[in-house]
């Protein structure tokens, strides 16, 4: 029997372009013997749109967006989800949400699928909440003993009442330069590098246009460096990757509109850097009891030290992304990561049962 595979894209979210890209390549890459293709998108207002059940790959993104269907909220398609519906007379085998950031990878739609008891890909509530939240998850690698930079963090109230007080704990604590970026967000959106308190208050008030928090890291000269991981309870990695950036740093245009960011894989490290790196990705990994996927990302000091950056609990998923690339260089080409990834979550789900 097919598996009948929701595929969940599009999103609230500053990242709704690259899901779309993403979900046209899963769909190519889905065997059809295998698996029933069934669209359901979101689109940059949150509405919630069903399409029909995808018998032949689709050629465009385009094709992907149903813009004649009706458009629902998340609650009036729930039981469409659950129930199935005229058409379709049982409900989703899986789920796989393929969203980035705030609305998708955060556990907001992880825990209606939750709600659904609907088995889906990747991490649950908890891990994709402490995940999407910078402070949360460096707070909780703390705990694990992770190696990572000093960081302090404001909500916008504190700020606000006391920019001067705010900014002279930055320099006291971390000092020039200093990363100052949303809390809650990804692909580097709302992220900038600080050398002076001039730019420290430029970047505050741009890191707050996103989020009602901040976090502000010590800046680190390093090679950038990441790590694959897949599994549940016993998560494997796959070999390291290196990203250079041609800019000051990886910033949303280096990420999606220049294009000529080099990522090599594998990452020309030591044996004892690359074994180092991959049990703090696994201490990582379980520190934030993740499931199914992240992708890990470190600095790499020339002297060899590695500091984790942060988890990306539903990292980029296109061919060309940097998840899919390391698992081709360690043996797993992209059609065998999507199928291992909807048996984790089959397993993971019945686990619970
Ligand atoms: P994504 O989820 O797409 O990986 P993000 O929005 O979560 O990105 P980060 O990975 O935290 O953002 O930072 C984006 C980039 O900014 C990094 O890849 C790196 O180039 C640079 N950067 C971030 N923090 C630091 C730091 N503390 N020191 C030096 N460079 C940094
Ligand atoms: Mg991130
Ligand atoms: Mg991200
Ligand atoms: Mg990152």
């Amino acid at each position: 029997m097919k598996t009948k595979l929701g595929l969940l894209y599009g999103g609230k979210s500053a990242e709704h372009k690259v899901s779309l890209q993403t979900a046209l390549a899963v769909i190519r890459a889905l065997d059809l013997e295998k698996f029933e293709i069934h669209p359901i998108y979101i689109n940059v207002e949150g509405q919630w749109i069903k399409g029909p059940q995808l018998l032949e790959p689709v050629e465009n993104v385009q094709a992907l967006e149903f813009t004649n269907a009706p458009q629902l909220s998340p609650l009036s398609l729930a039981p469409a989800l659950f129930q199935g519906d005229q058409q379709e007379s049982s409900p989703l085998d899986v789920i796989f949400p393929l969203l980035h950031g705030p609305n998708g990878e955060d556990g907001t739609v992880q825990g209606l699928l939750e709600l659904l008891n609907l088995p889906y890909v990747g991490n649950g509530v908890l891990a994709s909440a402490a995940g999407m939240d910078k402070v949360a998850m460096k707070n909780i690698f703390a705990q694990a003993g992770l190696t990572q930079v000093n960081y302090v963090s404001f909500i916008k109230s504190e700020w606000a009442k006391a920019k001067d007080a705010a900014y002279t704990r930055v320099e006291e604590q971390l000092g020039y330069p200093c990363f100052v970026k949303p809390a809650n967000l990804g692909s580097s959106v709302g992220i900038s590098k600080c050398t002076n308190r001039t730019e420290l208050d430029a970047a505050f008030a741009e890191a707050f246009q996103f989020d009602r928090k901040v976090i502000i890291e010590e800046g680190v000269v390093a090679r950038e460096v990441e790590i694959a991981v897949l599994g549940n309870d016993e998560p494997e990695c796959s070999v390291a990757g290196e990203i250079v950036p041609k800019k000051d740093f990886y910033d949303y245009k280096a990420k999606y509109e220049d294009g000529d960011t080099a990522l090599i894989i594998p990452a020309d490290i030591s044996e004892e850097e690359y074994t180092e790196m991959k049990e703090m990705a696994v201490r990582a990994f379980k520190a934030l009891d993740c499931s199914g996927l992240v992708r890990a990302d470190f600095f790499l000091t020339k002297d060899g030290k590695a500091f984790i950056n942060e988890v990306n609990t539903m990292p980029g998923f296109t061919p060309f992304s940097m998840f899919p690339l390391l698992w081709k260089h360690s043996g797993l080409e992209y059609p065998q990561l999507i199928e291992r990834l909807v048996q984790l979550a089959q397993e993971r789900h019945a686990e619970k049962q």
